[in-house]
């Protein structure tokens, strides 16, 4: 139901600041909601302990506002672009963490240097280009959702649920609102352990495939045998 879905949403992006994943009001969670096909999204700007339901945003894909009296998050056409493009997407989360970001800010990807990796994202997070000024001008938003579904018409947004935005931020995704910020906290984790490692060793190398593919598939391949059943255990 619809309601069950704009409490999902409160409740992801609640989760935010209490995984240290935002300050202040800089990030945004929303889910597609699974009856109806619409997107639940946070208002702009609105601190996160003072967020209700009421505050929740439904919009269509074409962001047309179907119910809430706020202003949707302002990142709201990326989302949705992603949504559009990608049905298998029910989930999507972005933020400025701060070892992620720091990784986009570089410009570099997040290589694949240990199995806490390979268990939730199978190969390297990249990080996409940056904007050009046109793209800027004519829907800044748009054109970031465009370049997140440029990259993953090449590469599995399931597989690899994450990218990095070139000096900005990071999105992440999932098949619900909570699911894409589980997401983002084993990637801004990642982060963190991968800038250790190549400060400790500046040549390190990522694990080898068949590492990579045996922590990767055993969690999420046909066969996969990790855990009880459900995910992320
Ligand atoms: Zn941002």
């Amino acid at each position: 139901m619809l309601q069950e879905t704009l409490v999902r949403v409160l409740y992801a992006n609640q989760d935010l600041p209490k995984q240290s994943l935002v300050k202040f009001t800089w990030g945004n969670v929303s889910e597609r909601d699974e009856e109806t096909g619409y997107i639940v999204i946070k208002p702009s700007g609105v601190e996160y302990d003072e967020l209700t339901t009421d505050h929740m945003v439904v919009l269509d894909l074409d962001g047309n506002i179907i119910q809430g009296n706020y202003r949707p998050s302002s990142d709201t056409k990326t989302h949705l672009e992603v949504y559009k493009a990608f049905p298998q997407v029910k989930g999507i989360c972005h933020v400025h963490s701060t070892y992620a970001t720091a990784y986009a800010q570089a410009g570099m990807p997040i290589l694949a240097f240990g199995t806490t990796h390979a268990d939730y994202f199978y190969g390297p997070i990249s990080c996409l280009r940056v904007l050009k000024k046109e793209e800027i001008e004519d829907d800044y938003e748009r054109h970031t959702g465009l370049i997140i579904v440029d990259h993953f018409k090449k590469h599995d947004i399931v597989a690899t649920p994450g990218v990095l935005l070139h000096g900005h931020g990071v999105f992440t995704f999932g098949k619900s609102a909570k699911d894409s910020v589980y997401h983002a906290v084993v990637l801004e984790e990642v982060a963190r352990m991968n800038y250790l490692t190549t400060q400790i060793n500046p040549q390190a190398k990522p694990i080898p495939q068949y590492l990579l593919d045996k922590h990767y598939l055993r969690k999420h391949g046909k066969n996969a045998y990790y855990g009880q059943g459900k995910s992320h255990e």
